[in-house]
């Protein structure tokens, strides 16, 4: 495995300066995002832009998301320690290890089977230890719930029924919603058993959340 150079230390402690720029300000998401080797988590001809701010291929059609979307979406998320988090769209992992760096718990579901192998074998290696799950994340994990907070990385045509079920009281679902060619990034909260509360945060970009299994 590659290693984890000053250079690359010195390029994220870029990223991170890139980040605080546009915007994110929660000083445990900046810290996350200093601190784990993004390059390690994607395919060797893209290492050296591992520290850009922008998506890149992982395999298997998807990406790993742009480090600002990862922030801005951990930002709105707002995952205190200890809490139980379920993420969608597992993909390289890094969102998972911003999280567990975080202090959270993580619960995590992807639907593709070649990076679901792939990222058991790298996260654990890196020392970070989500509860890994193959399936549909449009289903969430009802034995495992409820959550503190549920974030989807997938752009989804709909908000899920049975995500907003899974949310505790006071929760939080954080969720990029589809309209036209690109996504509205969306807030759920859960303020009481029946009621929603929504709120939008401008338009992202996403590849979609895809049914059933691969
Ligand atoms: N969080 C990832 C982002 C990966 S892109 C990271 O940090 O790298 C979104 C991921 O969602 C892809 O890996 C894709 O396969 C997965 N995905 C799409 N639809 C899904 C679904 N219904 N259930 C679970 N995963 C899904």
């Amino acid at each position: 495995m590659e290693q984890d150079t000053l250079q690359h230390k010195g390029m994220r402690k870029r990223l991170v300066e890139t980040l605080i720029q546009k915007g994110i300000s929660k000083p445990q998401v900046l810290d996350a995002i200093g601190k784990i080797p993004r390059h390690l988590f994607m395919e060797s001809s893209f290492i050296k832009f591992a520290y850009k701010d922008n998506a890149f291929p992982i395999g298997a059609g998807q990406t790993i998301s742009q480090p600002f979307t990862v922030a801005f979406q951990t930002q709105l998320l707002n995952p205190g320690n200890g809490d139980k988090i379920l993420e969608i769209g597992t993909g390289s992992g890094y969102q998972a290890a911003v999280l567990l760096e975080m202090g959270a718990q993580v619960f995590t579901i992807e639907r593709q089977q070649e990076l679901y192998i792939k990222v058991q074998q790298l996260l654990p290696q890196i020392g970070y230890f989500p509860r890994f799950f193959f399936g549909d994340g449009y289903k969430g994990l009802p034995t495992y719930g409820p959550f503190d907070g549920i974030l989807v990385t997938a752009g989804a045509p709909y908000v899920p029924d049975d995500l907003k079920q899974q949310l505790k009281i006071g929760g939080r679902l954080v969720i990029p919603l589809t309209q036209g060619d690109s996504q509205i990034m969306t807030v759920i909260t859960r303020s009481g058993e029946n009621d929603f509360e929504m709120h939008e945060h401008g338009r992202f970009s996403f590849v979609p959340l895809l049914k059933g299994t691969q």
